[in-house]
């Protein structure tokens, strides 16, 4: 084999990728649907910085970032507040998305990434049961290895034969809805917290975001279900009760978009492909942060190919990636998942009495930028809650619930320190289909 790789999509992990790749001789091309210098959405990012050095990333100039806020976690009917204190040391940085894609693509640029806009992937291109290349708006291009890198969505993904292993579609059930927008400034009357964060906000299952900056409101809406700018328009006028300067204007943003909000892929390569990003559903699943874990998987991903030394690139030495990203993320990931699934089952008054009780404590809230271990990042014991869960349910079937998630907890930890540590078949099928049958 040669050393050809295409990389479908511009996403955060396959442009980490491409970048140490290419920077040790590997000849790299990106394929992107948007036009260049239109990457990103109009809004700013929170994510670990620690993360881009653990992929051997420069930081961006100091000018283009700040320290993000402690944010205020909200009770559902707003009774209840509970402040992050993060040290300065472990906090993220908070960026404009278009100067973080900046900074990635001209690092990738200088590394000698290839990238070519305005590309549409359609899919991939088979030779046989492997990967040969993608089917793009321009025609079939081939390689040794396609990384896709495509989202959510990805066309290379769904498309793939269904003799490939790799689950194709993410559910309905598996995304958050969201919707955000930066709203004129209406007053200026003095913010109590700058950066609310409120659970099951005015009743409906899902997380809002209040963040009050000089100039302009930052409002995040998401939901556990599909909806529309009706319900936009009732969330903004119940937030405006408590939030006298968010106004009626959009200044920034004003898109719907999804976010994965499950397990990571139980199989993410396949010979001469490998799935990275939100492709292979690598946000938290509770919060939907991306950008940190794509970074590390980008250079998992970068030294298993290196270590390929006859470039390979099939479903045996592409494994270590699968087997290296659990190892350092993955495994941290799918538990949350579980507890995410009970969370989207709970109705607000039950997340109220929860808060009421006393149960939740500031300390619970600490969610930290700390890269080393993703155990470190969320500081959320989720066998913790579900402790404090049964305490305070006075329902039996709250109680079924919390016991069933506690056993899914234990069960895909247990079950992700367990996958085969090398590539066979009837292994990695066995493997794949007692994880996702915990979350059945
Ligand atoms: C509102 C919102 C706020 C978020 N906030 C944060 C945050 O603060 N911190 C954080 O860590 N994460 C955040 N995330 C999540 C984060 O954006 C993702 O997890 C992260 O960007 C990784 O996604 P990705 O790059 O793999 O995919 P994407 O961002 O979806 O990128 C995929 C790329 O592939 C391209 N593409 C798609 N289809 C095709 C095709 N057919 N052909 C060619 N190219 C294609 C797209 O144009 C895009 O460039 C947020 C997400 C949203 C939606």
């Amino acid at each position: 084999m040669g050393n050809k790789i295409i990389v479908a999509g511009l996403g955060h992990g396959g442009i980490v990728t491409a970048a140490i790749l290419a920077k040790h001789g590997y000849d790299v091309t990106v394929y992107e649907k948007k036009s260049e210098g239109t990457l990103g959405h109009d809004w700013t990012d929170i994510f670990a910085p620690k993360s881009l050095n653990y992929a051997g990333i420069p930081m961006p100039e100091s000018d283009k970032y700040e320290l993000k806020e402690d944010m205020v976690f909200y009770s559902p009917s707003l009774g209840v507040r509970l402040k992050q204190h993060i040290p300065d040391n472990e906090k993220e940085i908070k960026m404009e998305r278009k100067d973080i894609y900046a900074h990635l693509i001209s690092y990738a640029a200088d590394c000698g990434v290839r990238i070519v806009y305005d590309c549409a992937v359609l899919g991939p291109v088979m030779l046989g049961n492997r990967v040969a290349g993608i089917k793009t708006e321009k025609g079939d291009f081939y390689a040794d290895l396609v990384i896709d890198s495509c989202g959510i969505d990805s066309p290379v993904r769904k498309n793939l034969p269904a003799c490939v292993p790799v689950d194709k579609d993410v559910s309905a059930t598996d995304r958050i809805y969201v919707y955000r927008a930066f709203y004129n400034k209406a007053s200026d009357e003095p913010t109590d917290d700058k950066f609310k964060l409120i659970l099951f906000f005015n009743n409906k299952k899902g997380i809002n975001w209040v963040a009050s900056e000089d100039e302009y409101t930052d409002v995040l809406i998401g939901r556990f279900e599909p909806f529309g700018m009706d319900e936009v328009e009732k969330t903004l006028t119940e937030l405006r009760k408590t939030n006298p300067r968010l106004g009626t204007e959009v200044v920034r943003g004003g898109q719907f978009v999804q976010i994965p909000i499950r397990q990571p892929l139980s199989v993410m390569v396949w010979d001469g492909y490998a799935v990275i990003g939100d492709a292979a559903c690598m946000t938290v699943p509770l919060i939907g942060s991306g950008m940190a874990n794509c970074f590390k998987a980008g250079k998992i991903l970068a030294e298993a190919i290196m270590d390929d030394i006859n470039d390979e690139f099939d479903r045996y030495t592409l494994w270590k990636y699968q087997v290296n990203y659990y190892k350092e993320v993955g495994g941290g990931l799918a538990p949350i998942a579980a507890a995410k699934n009970l969370l989207v089952g709970l109705e607000p008054k039950v997340i109220d009495a929860f808060f009421e009780s006393g149960a939740i404590t500031e300390d619970d809230i600490n969610i930290s930028a700390e890269f080393g271990d993703i155990g470190d990042m969320l500081k959320f014991d989720t066998n913790d809650l579900i402790t404090k869960v049964k305490a305070v349910a006075a329902d039996k079937e709250l109680t079924k619930k919390a016991l069933k998630c506690g056993a899914q907890i234990g069960a895909v930890g247990t079950l992700c320190m367990t996958m085969p540590k090398s590539y066979s078949r009837d292994a990695v099928a066995s493997w794949a289909k007692k994880y996702n049958n915990i979350f059945k």
